[in-house]
């Protein structure tokens, strides 16, 4: 089965508007969506929910009314999480579910509990099953979460016997980007031409290095600043890297993106051209011998 992963060294630079095209123009897919955080492939993409998770990851401690109002907890957790009183109690926020206070504590007043952390859905787009998530404000175990929506993809195509999913990553180099990328057989960098966009490009180019992934860069929106969009390119060159296609800017993506639908759905989009033969592309690498 083969994985596309599309990722970005930041949000914003068009990777959902890429993946959401994407999944017009390939058959027999599962479309994952891993950026857990702020999720909204599944706002482009018409979406039934099918199937709801709840994702636990971690655990947070809990105290009893067995508490005596020792204080010794609250002298031994090095993250501030107890609240003083009688009895005493935890701050779920601070809590990293170390277990000191529970080893500590004379009245076996502690336990550490299961903490839900977020939501994961499958959904069904046209026909297209959808797996996203959305992980609970202040939660930060996002990469245990991208790996169960990867799992759940996985799961998904195996059972429907389809042979691509196409994963929407979560941007930068954190845990869920990296998550979004390790297990993937081919990883699409969408690079912006921006004064920050070619730091941003170096740094996630670095980390899919890191991985060892085979990949490519896709520049969008490349005709807003030619001369960074020139040196993106000969960077590629200079460091051996596939150059994948450019996206120039398009104001159809942004109407596309307010009635909620991928670009290619539009007429008369130069975006979606361009998308397109990025697709034809891309058809080549996982199948061969697909003519432009
Ligand atoms: S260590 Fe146990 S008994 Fe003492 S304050 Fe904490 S919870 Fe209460
Ligand atoms: S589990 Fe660790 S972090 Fe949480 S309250 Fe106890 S000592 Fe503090």
């Amino acid at each position: 089965m083969f994985q596309l992963a599309i990722v970005s060294g930041k949000g914003g630079t068009g990777k959902t508007t890429l993946a959401g095209s994407l999944s017009s123009l390939f058959d027999s897919i599962v479309m994952a969506d891993c950026d857990v955080d702020a999720p909204n492939l599944h706002l482009i993409l018409e979406n039934k929910l099918i199937e709801k998770f709840e994702y636990y990851g971690g655990k947070k401690a809990e105290i009893s009314d067995q508490c005596i109002s020792c204080g010794l907890c609250e002298k031994f957790c090095r993250f501030d999480a107890i609240i003083r009183g009688g009895p005493y109690s935890i701050d779920p926020y601070a809590c990293e579910g170390c277990g000191m206070c529970v080893a500590i504590c004379p009245a076996n007043a502690i336990s550490l509990k299961d903490n839900k952390s977020g939501d994961y859905f499958l959904s069904q787009s046209n026909e297209i099953p959808l797996v996203h998530a959305l992980l609970t404000p202040g939660e930060e175990t996002s990469g245990g979460l991208v790996a169960e929506v990867r799992k759940l993809a996985i799961n998904v195509a195996e059972k429907g016997k389809k042979e691509i999913i196409i994963i929407d990553g979560a941007p930068g180099i954190g845990c869920p980007a990296t998550s979004s990328i390790t297990g993937a057989t081919y990883v699409l960098a969408v690079a912006e031409p921006t004064v920050s966009g070619n730091h941003d490009l170096a740094r996630i180019v670095e980390t899919i290095r890191h991985f060892k992934r085979d990949f490519g860069i896709v520049i969008n929106k490349w005709d807003l600043n030619t001369s960074k969009s020139a040196f993106i390119e000969s960077w590629c060159g200079a460091n051996g890297i596939e150059l994948l296609g450019k996206i120039p800017f398009d104001e159809q993506v942004e109407k596309a993106t307010i009635i909620g639908k991928p670009v290619v759905a539009m007429d008369d989009s130069v975006a979606a051209q361009a998308i397109k033969r990025i697709a034809l592309r891309l058809k080549r690498k996982i199948f061969g011998g697909v003519e432009e």
